[in-house]
């Protein structure tokens, strides 16, 4: 089982080799693709892709040479093709009555708390309303020291952002082998692994670094299946190179699927509580203590008192009166603003602040110390 079928949400990887053929963007694939895409959110499940080809399809339009480009080249190639690969993607999504939207990352959005965040709550935003987010490097603007550099780990870290349960990285090959099966006939192909182990890293990746065109090898699809089995996600890998590659993996074409070492949720409390440095504290009241300690959201109206000089979306510490840690959260409003809303009910924060963001912490964003210190 690839777990295709049944994970609610799912992010795929598509590499250029897949979408630019010879003259241009491949259509037939695209629509392939669209058919794959349709049916998944027609079972009521969230789609994100992470695509590439801007760079593919911009050196063709600006009719840049063959040989290997220098970074500037690549970013007037993105520039101009990032446009032309949006348009291919609405063109194959229109007629299935799906929308597209263009997401362009740069790394800082993903390790940038604050940014995270924004581009976290746009994605929600965007699954939410049945949109497909198209997501690609912002190759225009990012230098070496601060690129991705390959969409496989762009993919793995969308997935963390979102908390997705399944990545799928489509690749030109159709999973893991233990040698590289083009020179090794004894070549076995791994169609589970529990845990990526040294070995299978060794295994796996040294023997098939080779393959892949565009940016990532198979080295680059085991870092990102890394990133994304320690945020709770599966990994499938699979041939892109087939009409309907997600419909021909649910019907047994041969995958490898990277199991996750935790669960979303899990994973992304455990970074909560471990990763995060504390810029503030909240001090509640007993009611408000024991409400969160049950799993509930921490409200204003149960908190006594602000420290420090925190902004939104920093990490925070709930402390009851007495002194012990409650646990650590990610809160809503800056310091300032949640001295003024302090103690008030839900329904007077609008009054107070002109606006409302909800609870000061969310129940998903908090950490509860017990569960910290697992
Ligand atoms: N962001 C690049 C592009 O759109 C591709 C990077 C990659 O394929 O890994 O052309």
């Amino acid at each position: 089982m690839s777990g295709i079928a049944s994970a609610k949400r799912i992010v795929v990887k598509v590499g250029s080799a897949l979408l630019v053929g010879q003259d241009g963007a491949d259509r037939a694939w695209l629509a392939g693709f669209a058919a794959d895409v349709t049916r998944l959110r027609a079972r009521g499940q969230q789609v994100l892709v992470v695509s590439s080809g801007a760079v593919a399809l911009g050196r063709r339009r600006l009719a840049l040479p063959k040989r290997a480009l220098t970074l500037p080249e690549k970013q007037a190639a993105a520039a101009a093709g990032q446009s032309a690969l949006m348009r291919a993607w609405e063109e194959a999504l229109e007629p299935a009555g799906l929308a597209a939207a263009q997401i362009l990352l740069t790394r800082d959005d993903t390790e940038v708390r604050r940014r995270w965040l924004n581009a976290r709550a746009t994605v929600e935003t965007l699954l939410a309303l049945g949109v497909v987010p198209v997501v690609n490097e912002n190759d225009t603007v990012v230098t070496e020291e601060i690129r991705y550099g390959d969409n496989d780990r762009l993919a793995a870290r969308v997935a963390q952002m979102i908390g997705a349960d399944l990545l799928v990285l489509l690749s030109d090959v159709d999973g893991l082998y233990t040698a590289d099966p083009r020179i090794d006939p004894s070549a076995e192909h791994l169609p589970r692994i529990e845990r990526l182990t040294a070995k299978i890293e060794a295994m796996a990746g040294g023997a098939n670094t080779g393959a892949g065109v565009g940016t990532g090898g198979m080295a680059t699809k085991i870092a990102a299946a890394r990133i994304a089995s320690a945020a709770g996600c599966a990994t499938v890998i699979t041939l892109g190179n087939r009409p309907s590659p997600l419909q021909a993996v649910e019907d047994g074409a041969r995958a490898t699927v990277i199991e996750p070492s935790t669960t979303p949720k899990a994973a992304y409390k455990a970074w909560i509580a471990g990763s995060l440095a504390p810029a503030g504290a909240l001090v509640v009241d007993d009611g408000a203590a024991q409400a969160v300690r049950l799993g509930k959201s921490l409200l204003a109206a149960g908190v006594r008192r602000i420290e420090g000089r925190f902004g939104k979306g920093d990490a925070v510490v709930v402390r009851d009166e007495a002194g012990h840690e409650i646990g650590r959260g990610i809160v809503r409003y800056e310091a300032d603003d949640a001295v003024k809303i302090c103690g008030l009910k839900s329904d007077a924060i609008e009054a107070a602040l002109g606006y409302t963001s909800g609870p000061l912490v969310h129940a998903d964003d908090l950490a509860l110390a017990a569960q910290a210190s697992t």
